[in-house]
């Protein structure tokens, strides 16, 4: 098979569905785990952005491309909100089955 766009963290041919494991920092995930850093904050700032545009167009390729497209967040797997691993497998194992196009799973909303 072809390399996909953005090389996914895991890849479900069956399913036609791709997942892609994400850092909050460098995917510029609003939540409590971007924190940004104090020295150079705008060349952060324009890394950062330029991850999240990048980011964007693959997604839009692969979803144009008929794949369909999971976000799991870093903050859902690890820090004090994580899912616990029964849930989040559920989560996946739902979502591949019967999910969005699109969809992201970050940390338990309290
Ligand atoms: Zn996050």
């Amino acid at each position: 098979m072809a390399a996909l766009p953005g090389k996914p963290d895991l890849v479900f041919p069956r399913h036609k569905a791709v997942i892609f494991v994400q850092g909050c920092f460098w995917h510029q995930h609003q939540c409590t785990m971007l924190h940004w850093p104090k020295t150079r904050v705008e060349w952060w700032r324009q890394k950062i952005s330029a991850n999240r545009a990048r980011d964007e167009v693959v997604q839009d390729k692969l979803l144009e491309l008929g794949w369909r497209v999971l976000l799991i967040w870093e903050c859902a797997l690890k820090g004090k909100n994580k899912r616990p691993p029964d849930q989040l497998v559920s989560n996946i194992s739902d979502w591949l089955h019967a999910g969005n196009s699109f969809a992201e799973l970050p940390a338990v909303v309290v």
